[in-house]
C-alpha cells in the first residue's frame, strides 16, 4: 500500500475523493485504500501533481491532448464563444455558426466524399450514433433486416451500452449483460499475443478472413456494418500486419455492408495523417471522431458521413436522434481553433516527417531490453510487450501484475505510461519535441530496469 501523503492539501483532496466521488474505470476498493493521485496543472507535454512532481504525459491525457496543454488560444476561443452565444441547440431546423463552420472544416480534412458531420458530446455517443444511423440507413433503403454490426474482440468503442457492446472487452461485457443483441465480434489482428506460429502477414490475412466467415454465417442480408479502429488503441495499440487492411477492404467490397472507422484515437493527426483511414488507405462510410477534435479541452464528438449514405438518409424523413450538447457552440469554437492550430503550425506534417519517425526510432531501441518481447507503433502511438522470455514470447503469470507495477514505477519517476495487461503503451501530445522524446525514452528505460529488478 502506498504511503499516505505528507501534504495536507493532497490528503484533503483524497478525502473528498473517498467521501464523494465515484471515478471511471477505477477499482473502488483499491482507491479507498490508496487515494487518487491529484493532478493540478499542466503545460506543453508535462503535468504537475499536488505534491509538486513534474510528470511527462506520455498518454496525452486519454489520447486526446493533441496540441499539448496550456494553449491560450483555445481558452480565448471558449471565452469569446461563451460571451457571444454560450448555448443553443441544433434540433428542429436550427443551427449556429460555430457548428456549421466546424462541419465544413472537418469535411475539408476527411477522406474524399465524406462531407457531412453529425455532432455528439463524446466518442461513445458517436458510436451509439453509428449504430442507430447504419440501422436507419438500411431501413430507409428497404433492407430493414440488415441490423447486425460486427466489431472485434478487445476493441474499445466507448462505455455507453451500445459503445461497450460494439467494443469487445470481456471486462465490460461481464458487467450488465452486454453485448446487447445484434452485435457480433471477430478476432483482433494482434500478432504478438495471438499469432502463434504464423508469420505476421499470414496471420493478418487469416484474421481478416474471419470477417467473411462471420458475414456468411450471419447472412449478408442481416449485416449492417463492420466497425473497427485503424489502429486498436485501448486494447493495447494493436498495429495490424500489412496484409490485414487490404484483405478487409476486399471483403467489404465484395459484400453490401457499411464500414465504420472509429477514429476517436487515430483522428486529428495521431498517425501522421489527419485520419488513420488515410494512413491505411481505408474508405470508410462513417467515421467516429472525438478526443483530438478539441484536443480534449472541452468534450465533443461526431460522426463524419459519406455522401452516398447522406443521400439515403435524406430520403428517410426525421432521424429521431440527437443530444442536448450535439455541436455545442463553445465546443465547436474550441474545435475550430484547435484545427486552426494543427493546420497553421503544420503539426500533423511535422509528426509525419520528423517527430514520429524519431519517436519510433527511439522506441524501437527499447526492444533490446531483457524484459521487452516486442515494440511496435505508428505515428505518435506505440506499445511494448513485457515478457518473461523474449525469445519464446512467454508471459509473466497474470497475478504478478507486471504491467501495473511498471506503470506505478513510471508514475513515481515522472512519466505517464499506460498498462494494458503486460502491454505498455504511449500516445504523447503531437507537439512533443525531440528533447522531450529523449526524456520519455530515458524515463521508460529506467522504469523497465526497475520493473526487471522487481520481477526477474
Ligand atoms: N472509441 C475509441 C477508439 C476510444 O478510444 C474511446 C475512448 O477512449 C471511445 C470510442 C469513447 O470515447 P469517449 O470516452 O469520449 O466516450
Amino acid at each position: 500500500m502506498k504511503k499516505a501523503s505528507s501534504n495536507p492539501q493532497t490528503r484533503q483532496w483524497q478525502d473528498l475523493g473517498r467521501d464523494h466521488h465515484l471515478p471511471p474505470f477505477t477499482d473502488y476498493k483499491q482507491l479507498n485504500e490508496k487515494g487518487p493521485r491529484i493532478i493540478t496543472r499542466a503545460s506543453g507535454v508535462h503535468l504537475w501533481d499536488s505534491e509538486g512532481n513534474r510528470i511527462l504525459d506520455g498518454m496525452a491525457g486519454l489520447w486526446c491532448v493533441n496540441v499539448g496543454y496550456g494553449r491560450e488560444e483555445l481558452a480565448e476561443a471558449a471565452a469569446r464563444q461563451m460571451r457571444e452565444l454560450p448555448y443553443y441547440n441544433l434540433f428542429f431546423q436550427t443551427a449556429h455558426p460555430p457548428a456549421l463552420e466546424l462541419a465544413k472544416a472537418i469535411a475539408e480534412l476527411a477522406p474524399e466524399g465524406m462531407n457531412h458531420v453529425f455532432f455528439t458530446g463524446s466518442g461513445s455517443e458517436a458510436n451509439d450514433t453509428v449504430l442507430r444511423m447504419v440501422r436507419h440507413y438500411w431501413a430507409v433503403k428497404g433492407k430493414p433486416s440488415k441490423k447486425v454490426v460486427i466489431g472485434r474482440w478487445n476493441a474499445y468503442h466507448g462505455s455507453t451500452v451500445a459503445g461497450a457492446s460494439l467494443g469487445g472487452m470481456k471486462g465490460l461485457h461481464g458487467q450488465g449483460d452486454l453485448p446487447i443483441p445484434g452485435i457480433e465480434h471477430i478476432d483482433q489482428p494482434y500478432w504478438f499475443g495471438e499469432g502463434g506460429d504464423l508469420d505476421p502477414d499470414e496471420f493478418g490475412t487469416r484474421v481478416a478472413e474471419q470477417l467473411e466467415s462471420k458475414i456468411l454465417d450471419l447472412g449478408e442480408e442481416n449485416v449492417a456494418a463492420f466497425i473497427a479502429e485503424p489502429v486498436q488503441g485501448a486494447g493495447g495499440v494493436i498495429v495490424p500486419p500489412e496484409t490485414y487492411w487490404p484483405k478487409i477492404r476486399e471483403i467489404l467490397d465484395k459484400y453490401d455492408i457499411l464500414f465504420a472507422a472509429d477514429e476517436v484515437i487515430c483522428g486529428f493527426g495521431r498517425t501522421g495523417e489527419w485520419f488513420g483511414s488515410q494512413h491505411y488507405g481505408l474508405k470508410p462510410d462513417l467515421m467516429s471522431i472525438a478526443k483530438g477534435l478539441t484536443s480534449g479541452y472541452v468534450p465533443m464528438g461526431g460522426v463524419v458521413v459519406r455522401d452516398e449514405v447522406v443521400e439515403v438518409l435524406n430520403q428517410g424523413g426525421e432521424f429521431y436522434h440527437g443530444f442536448t450538447y450535439s455541436g455545442h457552440p463553445v465546443a465547436a469554437a474550441v474545435a475550430l481553433e484547435n484545427i486552426r492550430i494543427l493546420r497553421e503550425e503544420g503539426i500533423v506534417e511535422r509528426v509525419k516527417s520528423e517527430t514520429a519517425p524519431y519517436l519510433q526510432h527511439r522506441w524501437r531501441q527499447l526492444a533490446e531490453h531483457p524484459l521487452v518481447g516486442e515494440t511496435r507503433g505508428v505515428g505518435m502511438v506505440a506499445a511494448l510487450e513485457l515478457v518473461k522470455n523474449k525469445h519464446s514470447r512467454e508471459r509473466f503469470p497474470a497475478e504478478q501484475a507486471v504491467g501495473m507495477r511498471c506503470r506505478e514505477f513510471c508514475f513515481d519517476n515522472g512519466l505517464v505510461m499506460r498498462a494494458v495487461g503486460d502491454t505498455m503503451i504511449i500516445a504523447p501530445p503531437l507537439v512533443i519535441d525531440p528533447v522531450e522524446i529523449d526524456e520519455l525514452i530515458a524515463k521508460a528505460h529506467k522504469c523497465l530496469d526497475l520493473t526487471a529488478s522487481a520481477v526477474l
